[in-house]
C-alpha cells in the first residue's frame, strides 16, 4: 500500500487546483483501498455544514449540493470528536443521516477520518463498502495518512481560493518580520525581467555581446552605487553592509567570468546571465541552510536586474504618487531601496524569514513587515492591507471597525513613542532609587547605529558573525580590528562586550558551509571556533588590538556547555594577549588585559555555577537559547511558536537560579536575550533582582522608560503574588495589570 499512498499523495500535493486535487485523490484511493466509494466532505464554517466536494461513488450531481449539518450524520459526529470512525453497518448508527441527493442506499460499511489543519477541522475523509464489515488496521491508517495530507493542501487552497473573490476580506498569517502596524493600498511589485522569460539565444557577435554586458554592469553598479549612498545617508551603516553582498558578487571575477565565457561560447549577453544564474542559483537553494539560501535570492535579485537593463535599456525609478505596501513573492534589499524614502508604509514578502536581507531592513527603518506569506498576490493588487508585522498577520480589505481600531493603535504607539523619547537622556533609575543598567545588544542588524545610541550605557551583546556572512572568506585581522575599533571608539568610556564568532545552527558562513542533520545541537559557536583555534585567536587578537587605549573592552563566549571549553579558551585568550602585548610593547598605550564571561544559553551550565563562577568575570543569560534548549523548542520554527516560551514556569526557575548563584558568587550578571527588551519580562527580571539588561535599540528607550516608571520592591511583591497562582499566565496577567496601571497597556501588544 505505501507505493500507492506515496503515488496519491505525491498527485494531490502535485496538483495546484484544490478540486482536481480531491477528485484525483478520490479515484486514486477508492482505487487503491478497493472499495466501492470515497468522498470527501469540506466544512463550511458560513452554513454550518459539511458539504460533500468530491465522490467516486456517490452521485456525481450532488457534489457541491449534499449537506450536512455540523453535529449531524455520522460525518459532523467525526468532525466533532476529531476521531476516526470505522462501522461494519452504518445505516444503523444512532447518527446516520440518509443523503437522498448522494444515492447512498446501497452502501453499508464506513470509515471516515477527520481532516485536521493546525488543530483546526477542515472536513471529513471516506470510504464506503456495499459489503457489511469492519475495515482492517492498516485500511485506516491509510485513510488517516491520507486526510492529513490533504488538510495541508486545502488549507493553502483554501487560503488562496478566497482570495479569489473580490469581496474576500479576512486574515492570512505569516511570520513577524519587523514590529509595527501599517495601513495602506498594496502595490504588488513583479521583477520587469525575470530568469525563466529570457529564451536562451545565440549571436555570432561575442564582441559586442561583451560590450553590452560591460555597459550594464557599469549601469548596475552605478545604481547599487547610489542606493548605498542613499542609505549611508539616511540609515545605519549596517544598511549599506546588505548592499555589499550585491557589489561584491559584481566584482567578483569567477562569477563575472563565468558569464563571459558563456559570452566567448557564443551565448548573447542575457542567455550567458541567465545560464550562469540559474546554474548559481540552484546550488544556493538545495543548501540546507536558511543564509545560505538567502545568497539564492540575492543572485536573482542581481540577475534580473542585469537582464532587465540589457532588455530595457533606460529603466526609470518606480513610479509611486502615495505611500504603499510593497507586496512581492521576494523581497530583495534593492528592491527596498528602489522606492523612494517616505513611500513605504509596509512589507508583505512570501517568501523569506527573519534572516532575509529584506527583514533586516526593514526593522533598519522602522517599517513593519510580515514575511512568509505563501499566496498568489496579484489578488492583492490595489486593496488595503493592514500589516501587523507584531503578530505576522496580514488583513486584506478589513472592515471598517477593524480599521479603526488598528488606526486608533497606530496612533497610540506614535504617542507611546513620543512619551519614551523624553527619557532619552535621563537615568535609568527605578522610583525606589535603584540604578540599572541598559545596554545595547548590536552587531545583527543595522538597528545597530553604534555612535547613535547615547540612551544606552554601553554595548551589552556585539554580535559578530555579521561580517563573517557577508563575506566570502574570514575576515582578516585587520579588516576585523577595524570593525571592532570603530564599535569600540563609540563607546568610549562605556563596556562593549564582544562576542566571540557564534556561527553554526541557523548561522552559517557562506564559504564554510556546515550540514548537519540536527544543527542548533551541533557544530555551534565556541565548539566550532575551538576546533579552530586559528580562527579564534585572530579574532581575539582583532578585538584586543582594537581596545588598545580605549579599555572598555570585554570579551565573551557563546555556547558554553562546559567548563573545559572555557579552561581552553582562557588559555587562548592569554597566548593572544601576550603576543599582542609583545607586538605592541613598544608603543605608549598598553593592551588592558579584557574581562572574559560566558554566555548562560545551554542548560548544562545551570548546574556547574559553582564550579564555573572562579573562571570568569561575569555571566550574560542568553534567555532566546535557553528557553529554546530547555523547552525543546526550535526557535525558529513557526510550527512551533506557540509553545516557544521565554517565561516558561522552568525558564523562569533557571533565571532565578542564574541571580541567586550571581548574588553567591559575586558575579556580575546580565540578560542579552529578547526577554531583556520585553515590556513584562523586564519587569519580572526586575523583581527577580536583575539589574543589566541588553537589548536592540529599538527597546532601549521604552525600557527605560518603564524602568523609571516603576518599584522594585513593588514588583517583587507582584512576583511573589504570582507564583502562588501556579499556573503560566499568571504571571503575564499580574505584570500586565502592573503596566496597565501605569498607563502603559498599549506596551503590551509589542511585547507579545
Ligand atoms: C540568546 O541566545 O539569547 C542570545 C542573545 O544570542 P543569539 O540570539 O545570538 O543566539
Ligand atoms: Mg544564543
Amino acid at each position: 500500500m505505501l507505493k500507492e499512498l506515496r503515488e496519491i499523495v505525491q498527485r494531490v500535493t502535485a496538483s495546484s487546483d484544490l478540486n482536481e486535487a480531491m477528485s484525483e485523490l478520490v479515484r486514486k484511493t477508492r482505487e487503491a483501498m478497493q472499495v466501492d466509494c470515497c468522498s470527501i466532505y469540506l466544512r463550511q464554517d458560513l452554513e454550518q455544514a459539511y458539504l460533500l466536494a468530491a465522490t467516486d461513488g456517490l452521485a456525481a450531481e450532488a457534489v457541491g449540493h449534499a449537506k450536512i449539518p455540523l453535529g449531524e450524520g455520522i460525518v459532523g459526529l467525526i468532525g466533532e470528536k476529531e476521531e476516526l470512525i470505522n462501522l461494519a453497518d452504518a445505516q444503523h448508527h444512532p447518527k446516520f443521516k440518509y443523503l437522498p441527493e448522494a444515492h447512498e442506499d446501497a452502501f453499508k460499511s464506513f470509515l471516515g477520518a477527520p481532516i485536521i489543519h493546525q488543530r483546526k477541522a477542515l472536513g471529513v475523509l471516506v470510504v464506503q463498502q456495499k459489503q457489511v464489515r469492519l475495515f482492517e488496521e492498516g485500511e485506516e491508517s491509510f485513510l488517516v495518512t491520507l486526510a492529513s495530507q490533504l488538510a495541508t493542501v486545502i488549507a493553502h487552497a483554501e487560503a488562496k481560493g478566497n482570495l479569489k473573490s473580490p469581496n474576500w476580506h479576512g486574515m492570512l498569517r505569516g511570520l513577524a518580520g519587523s514590529p509595527g502596524v501599517a495601513i495602506g493600498r498594496a502595490w504588488v511589485w513583479r521583477p520587469k525581467v525575470e530568469l525563466d522569460q529570457i529564451a536562451e539565444r545565440k549571436a555570432d557577435d561575442p564582441a559586442v555581446q561583451h560590450a553590452r554586458f560591460d555597459k550594464v554592469l557599469v549601469q548596475v553598479e552605478d545604481e547599487l552605487d547610489s542606493m548605498a549612498l542613499r542609505f549611508k545617508e539616511s540609515q545605519a551603516s549596517e544598511s549599506v553592509a546588505v548592499f555589499e553582498v550585491y557589489q561584491y558578487i559584481l566584482k567578483d571575477p569567477v562569477f563575472i567570468g563565468l558569464i563571459r565565457e558563456e559570452i566567448e561560447r557564443g551565448w548573447r549577453a542575457g542567455s550567458a546571465v541567465k545560464r550562469v544564474c540559474e546554474k548559481q542559483i540552484a546550488q544556493f537553494s538545495t543548501m540546507s541552510d536558511p543564509y545560505l539560501r538567502e545568497r539564492a535570492a540575492d543572485i536573482r535579485d542581481l540577475g534580473q536586474r542585469l537582464l532587465t537593463r540589457l532588455i530595457h535599456e533606460d529603466e526609470g525609478p518606480v513610479p509611486l504618487a502615495e505611500p504603499v505596501i510593497l507586496v512581492a513573492d521576494e523581497i530583495s534589499a534593492t528592491l527596498i531601496a528602489e522606492i523612494p524614502r517616505g513611500k513605504l508604509k509596509g512589507i508583505v514578502s512570501a517568501k523569506g524569514s527573519i534572516n532575509s536581507h529584506a527583514a533586516i531592513l526593514a526593522r533598519a527603518m522602522g517599517i513593519p513587515a510580515v514575511m512568509g506569506i505563501d499566496h498568489s498576490f496579484e489578488l492583492l493588487e490595489e486593496r488595503t492591507l493592514i500589516v501587523d508585522g507584531y503578530s505576522g498577520e496580514l488583513l486584506v480589505e478589513p472592515v471598517a471597525s477593524v480599521l479603526r481600531e488598528y488606526r486608533r493603535l497606530i496612533a497610540e504607539e506614535a504617542q507611546m513613542d513620543e512619551l519614551f523619547a523624553t527619557v532619552r537622556n535621563e537615568r535609568s533609575v527605578t522610583l525606589d532609587g535603584v540604578t540599572v543598567s541598559l545596554l545595547l545588544n548590536a552587531g545583527l542588524s543595522a538597528d545597530t547605529d553604534i555612535a547613535m545610541n547615547d540612551a544606552a550605557d554601553g554595548v551589552g551583546l556585539f554580535r559578530t558573525e555579521i561580517p563573517f556572512m557577508m563575506r566570502d572568506r574570514f575576515p582578516s585581522e585587520h579588516e576585523q580590528a577595524t570593525n571592532y575599533r570603530r564599535v569600540l571608539t563609540s563607546y568610549v568610556g562605556k563596556p562593549v562586550c564582544m562576542r566571540t564568532l557564534d556561527v553554526g545552527g541557523d548561522k552559517q558562513l557562506p564559504y564554510f558551509p556546515i550540514v548537519e542533520e540536527n544543527p542548533f545541537l551541533g557544530w555551534r559557536g565556541i565548539r566550532l571556533t575551538l576546533d579552530h583555534p586559528e580562527i579564534f585567536l585572530v579574532q581575539l587578537k582583532a578585538m584586543l588590538r582594537a581596545s588598545q587605549g580605549l579599555d572598555n573592552l570585554s570579551i565573551m563566549l557563546p555556547m558554553v556547555g562546559n567548563l573545559d571549553e572555557v579552561r581552553v579558551a582562557r588559555r587562548l585568550l592569554d597566548r593572544a594577549w601576550r603576543e599582542v602585548s609583545a607586538e605592541t610593547a613598544t608603543q605608549q598605550e598598553v593592551i588592558r588585559y579584557p574581562s572574559l564571561g560566558v554566555m548562560i544559553e545551554v542548560p548544562s551550565l545551570l548546574y556547574q555555577l559553582p564550579e564555573l563562577a572562579p573562571l570568569v568575570d561575569f555571566w550574560s543569560v542568553g534567555t532566546n537559547d535557553l528557553t529554546q534548549y530547555l523547552l525543546a523548542v526550535d526557535r525558529n520554527n513557526g510550527r512551533v511558536a506557540d509553545i516557544y516560551d521565554a517565561m516558561h514556569p522552568a525558564v523562569l526557575r533557571a533565571l532565578q537560579q542564574i541571580i541567586d548563584a550571581a548574588r553567591r558568587y559575586a558575579k556580575p550578571v546580565s540578560i542579552c536575550g529578547e526577554l531583556a527588551g520585553d515590556p513584562v519580562g523586564v519587569l519580572v527580571l526586575l523583581a527577580m533582582g536583575y539589574r543589566r539588561f541588553s537589548m536592540n535599540n529599538s527597546n532601549i528607550m521604552r525600557i527605560k522608560y518603564i524602568v523609571r516608571q516603576s518599584r522594585t520592591d513593588e514588583l517583587q511583591k507582584v512576583f511573589q503574588e504570582a507564583l502562588s497562582h501556579q499556573h503560566t499566565g499568571a504571571l503575564k496577567g499580574v505584570f500586565g495589570r502592573y503596566l496597565e496601571e501605569r498607563g502603559l497597556g498599549g506596551l503590551l501588544r509589542a511585547g507579545r
